[in-house]
């Protein structure tokens, strides 16, 4: 099978708002008036990201979902995505699955796959992502302030406990799965917090790390309440702190608001039909300070993954 054949039969599927798409040296879009353009991309390599026998309609949503929950924390739309792909083989098999998952997720959010690259070589997936959002509205993180409200998303561990089952070989509830393999990128929460959130991060890497880099890029500190936090992991024992403070792979948001706009921000939540747990609020000097349920501060080995810690 040619590079060519390939590009061809799995990645070419019709663009949405581009001006060209797949087949000429470049793709060419056009940013709407009024609007500035949002680009980030995330490399997902075999053995770190995922197992090498992971269904490959999995790794294709996810590829595509990673990429989109950057869009999310930054409140912008996803609109264009450019794949660089490398491949031990053209095994038709798995491109057809590869290529069903990274689709069904582009479909659902609205992205067009618009050019890319294909080579051979050890399996890795490097997207990258392009969106819009209308011109100074994006959510960073060095917006933060003192005294937000710090918020998050969904639940926080699931993808760590699935990883914990796969990793032991044992069977794994069906939630906990669909959290690890089919992450769902919170676009319609980013852009509704545009206009309220002071700051924003999704959780790659795990609370307290992401978290963390919002309290650095605003030179703040903040205090969280354990009890507060939504997980599903009731013994408060140090593995099941870990998994849902530093667990990485959640994609949830995780965001510091006024707390003038609480109820606004409770609202936001039912309508999108997805928990937002109010956990802490943000304070001097930096550093986070976890508390349990009797006030004791909870403390933790390890912050969140980092590829190049021993
Ligand atoms: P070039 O030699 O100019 O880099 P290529 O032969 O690599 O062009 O790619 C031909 C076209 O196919 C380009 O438009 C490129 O963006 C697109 N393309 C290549 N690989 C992929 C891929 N994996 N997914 C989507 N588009 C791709
Ligand atoms: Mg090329």
């Amino acid at each position: 099978m040619s590079e060519f054949s390939i590009i061809q039969q799995y990645f070419n599927r019709p663009c949405q708002e581009t001006d060209l798409g797949i087949g000429d040296d470049a793709a060419l879009i056009s940013v709407p008036q009024g609007y500035q353009l949002a680009i980030s991309t995330d490399m997902l390599v075999s053995g770190t990201h995922f197992f090498p026998d992971t269904a490959a309609n999995h790794i294709g949503w996810k590829a595509m979902a990673v990429n989109i929950s950057d869009m999310a924390a930054m409140g912008a739309e996803a609109k264009w995505a450019t794949l660089s792909i490398a491949l031990p083989e053209a095994n038709p098999a798995w491109l057809n699955q590869f290529s069903a998952g990274l689709f069904a997720c582009a479909e659902q959010f609205g992205v067009s796959v618009i050019g890319g690259d294909t080579t051979r070589g050890p399996l890795n997936i490097s997207l990258q992502i392009m969106g819009i959002i209308p011109r100074d509205q994006a959510l960073t993180r060095h917006g933060a302030q003192l005294g937000d409200e710090i918020w998050h998303s969904g639940y926080l561990g699931h993808a760590a406990q699935a990883l914990k089952y796969l990793q032991s070989n044992q069977s794994c509830p069906a939630n906990l799965l669909s959290a690890l393999h089919r992450p769902q990128p919170r676009i319609q929460l980013g852009i509704a917090l545009r206009t309220i959130a002071h700051s924003a991060i999704d959780i790659s890497d795990g609370l307290l790390a992401d978290l963390g880099h919002i309290l650095e890029a605003s030179a703040l500190g903040a205090e969280i309440a354990w009890p507060n936090i939504a997980h599903q992991l009731k013994a408060p024992t140090e593995d099941n702190y870990a998994m849902v403070l530093s667990g990485g792979d959640d994609y949830e948001l995780c965001f510091t608001a006024p707390p003038s706009a609480h109820e606004q921000i409770v609202a936001i939540g039912q309508t999108l039909g997805l928990p937002l747990s109010c956990i802490g609020h943000t304070c001097q000097p930096p550093g986070i300070r976890v508390l349990d349920a009797q006030q004791q501060a909870i403390t933790l080995q390890g912050k969140g993954y980092d590829h190049f810690k021993n």
